[in-house]
């Protein structure tokens, strides 16, 4: 694919953001995360010379080696992958514009007592298990809430912007909707948020015309023909 392919490519998945979003509403807006864990730096940077900003990495050594790669690009780096404790320090360093995947209180005083030892903040989102998968993390929808209170409470280095969550593993549409519908029913009832990230290559148009306004999309951005 040549650059004006690759550009007609990502034109033709705004076009069905487009159709997905106007279906909410005129006013609504979607940002692309586009998630880069299987490509290079210079996959990376081709997508930012067609205009992508905001990229997505799921551990924090791939994180770090493309930030480094990339340094003179304005890119926007998003965090989206569980976090083992031993690499806190290292992602407080990152400093992602967002951390997607807080997913247990346990985590959040972790990440609490280490952006106060250094005197920073982070925005986060919590990361909700809609579908109740015991593969995925993040917390069970019916402690979303009260895990919510506790972080906005408890962790004053911790901004919470929202929540994320990953559409249920299934082939059944009317199962994923559902998963849909169980996160951005809890982002609803929050206070102060902005961020509702759910919807990835396979089913963003069904996220977005349950409410997401950022999607993370993988496949589709780095297509294999590249
Ligand atoms: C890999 C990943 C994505 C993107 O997946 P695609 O199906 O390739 O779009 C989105 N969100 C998370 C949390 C991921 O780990």
């Amino acid at each position: 694919m040549n650059e004006l392919e690759y550009t007609r490519h990502i034109d033709t998945i705004i076009d069905r953001i487009e159709k997905a979003r106007i279906k909410v509403s005129e006013h609504h807006i979607v940002k692309i995360v586009a998630v880069s864990k299987y490509n290079t730096a210079e996959d990376v940077a081709e997508l930012y010379h067609i205009g992508q900003r905001a990229f997505g990495e799921n551990r924090v050594q791939d994180l770090v080696a493309k930030q480094a790669a990339l340094e003179e690009l304005p890119l926007e780096w998003h965090y989206i992958g569980s976090l083992q404790r031993n690499k806190i320090n290292a992602l407080i360093k990152a400093d992602p514009s967002l951390f997607q995947s807080l997913d247990s209180i346990e985590l959040a005083n972790a990440l609490q007592r280490r952006l106060a030892d250094k005197a920073s903040t982070m925005d986060c989102l919590l990361q909700i298990n809609s579908a109740h998968e015991e593969t995925k993390s993040g917390v069970a929808p019916e402690q979303a809430l009260e895990t919510f209170a506790y972080i906005r409470n408890n962790c004053p280095n911790i901004n919470l912007k929202g929540v994320m969550s990953i559409g249920a593993h299934t082939d059944d549409q009317a199962l994923i909707k559902a998963s849909f519908e169980t996160t951005y029913k809890i982002y609803k009832q929050l206070e102060n948020v902005s961020i509702c990230s759910m919807g990835m290559s396979g089913d963003f148009e069904l996220a977005i015309e349950c409410g997401s306004n950022m999607i993370r999309l993988g496949s589709v951005m780095f297509p294999k023909e590249l």
